[in-house]
């Protein structure tokens, strides 16, 4: 397992999973090649002038994968571990999230290998607007729409805006994930978790299970986990055991979710949390439970560990927390998987809802936009679950196929 907290299968791994799903739908290969292969990949050098009046040079990228059915859209990522084969995988993992939730955008990625935690904010402000110069002639409005991510965020995004609008006039339509001051969409903090509870309210309407009375655990109580616990707390289901960084904290009457979330906004983790008893974040993922929701780190659930699982379903929160042979064994374990592009695409959603506010120059209230986001995270459930039953795949490989598919289409459309 890497050592990267989040960095996710590596990009020939991802490839696999691909030509599994491209095969089963009779993909022509060299088209499946050629939707494969990145559009264009542009690295930077990007220099900083430190406080203390030192030179510091660092490495950026952006990965344009795939615009066959829109601009290309993705995160930017400041991380130590960043590398151009991690940044080419998860804008892999864009184009296919986009097109499986059918809005008309393609696959991005972007980064900066840096630890962010060794910056002042005056540093951190000159490294993001240095990067954002340096990439801006492969990024537009129409051509490429960059967003938050690992360790980025609405400040950050501030920042590009204004890089943008100094050239362009004014333009909030240029980057996702802003201050709602500046053109931010309302519901977007909360999209991806919000997502996640719309999925498993599809998933418990499928399998007839009612979350009054189900049972949960979270793995990760950051912005996905945390948002994604406090929606099904709100229906009845009992959140049996919640986990960060700090460790994992285990109530078999339930963790009282309003406490615990009041408990990190004072306390900036669960770290010394009074309530349940103390496990590890690999014992969380043995606990018996309905739901079991990785939303923190990937390759968390593989071939070490995957048979001690004791879920009825284990939800994608996180970008691949499951390895394929971890996947394998749970397969046989008769547990299904609902994959990460399909759970955790709120986000990506509510970001393109922003992009369209923006360009409208009109405001949605909150309402709208979680009507709007539960809409379409229930329609591309009902299609995944229709090709699943129809070829009698996997969620995961369903859910491929349909974004496959769509990206295809796109493709032999327009010509290649
Ligand atoms: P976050 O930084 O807000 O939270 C991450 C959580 O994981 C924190 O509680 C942290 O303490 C915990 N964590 C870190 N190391 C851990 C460890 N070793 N064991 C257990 N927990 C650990 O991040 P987030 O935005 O909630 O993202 C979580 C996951 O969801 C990531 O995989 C991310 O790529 C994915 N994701 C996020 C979004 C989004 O909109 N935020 C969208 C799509 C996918």
């Amino acid at each position: 397992m890497s050592k990267h907290s989040q960095k996710i299968n590596n990009f020939k791994a991802f490839c696999d999973q691909f030509e599994r799903a491209a095969t089963e739908l009779g993909l022509d290969k060299n088209l499946a090649d050629s939707i494969m292969m990145p559009d264009r990949e542009l690295s930077v050098e990007v220099p900083l002038n430190k406080d203390d009046g030192s030179l510091a040079v660092f490495r950026g990228y952006r990965i344009q994968h795939n615009n066959a059915r829109g601009p290309f859209k993705g995160g930017i990522r400041f991380h130590q571990e960043v590398d151009l084969d991690e940044v080419r995988s998860l804008a892999a993992l864009m184009t296919f999230k986009t097109a499986l939730v059918n809005i008309p955008y393609g696959g991005g990625k972007g980064g900066i290998t840096v630890d962010p935690r060794n910056l002042s904010k005056r540093e951190l402000e000159q490294l993001s607007r240095r990067f954002f110069r340096r990439i801006s002639p492969i990024i537009g409005v129409n051509t490429d729409i960059p967003a938050p991510d690992v360790n980025t965020n609405a400040q950050i995004m501030a920042w590009f805006m204004d890089e943008y609008s100094q050239n362009n006039g004014y333009s909030p339509a240029i980057v996702t994930g802003k201050p709602v001051d500046l053109g931010g969409s309302l519901g977007r903090e909360a999209a991806t978790g919000r997502g996640v509870f719309f999925t498993i309210k599809e998933v418990a309407k499928e399998f007839e299970l009612n979350l009054d009375g189900s049972t949960a655990i979270i793995q990760g109580f950051g912005n996905v986990g945390s948002y994604a616990a406090q929606f099904l707390d709100e229906v009845g289901c009992k959140i049996l055991a919640i986990s960060d960084i700090s460790g994992g904290y285990y109530d078999e009457s339930g963790i009282d979710i309003k406490n615990s979330i009041e408990y990190i906004k004072k306390n900036g983790s669960l770290d010394g949390f009074k309530e349940g008893k103390k496990i590890s974040n690999e014992e969380i993922l043995n606990l018996k439970c309905d739901f079991l929701i990785p939303a923190a780190l990937a390759s968390v659930i593989n071939k070490s560990n995957a048979e001690n699982l004791n879920c009825k379903f284990v939800i994608e929160a996180a970008n691949g927390p499951t390895t394929p042979a971890g996947h394998d064994i749970l397969k046989q374990m008769n547990i299904p998987v609902i994959p990460d592009i399909l759970t955790n695409a709120g986000g990506v959603v509510v970001s393109y809802f922003e992009w369209v506010q923006n360009l409208q120059q009109f405001k949605w209230t909150e309402e709208e936009v979680n009507s709007k986001l539960e809409a379409k995270i229930s329609s591309t459930f009902e299609e995944v679950s229709s090709v699943r039953k129809e070829k009698n795949v996997s969620f995961r490989r369903s859910a491929f196929m349909v974004a496959i598919d769509r990206v295809a289409k796109a493709e032999l459309l327009r010509g290649l």
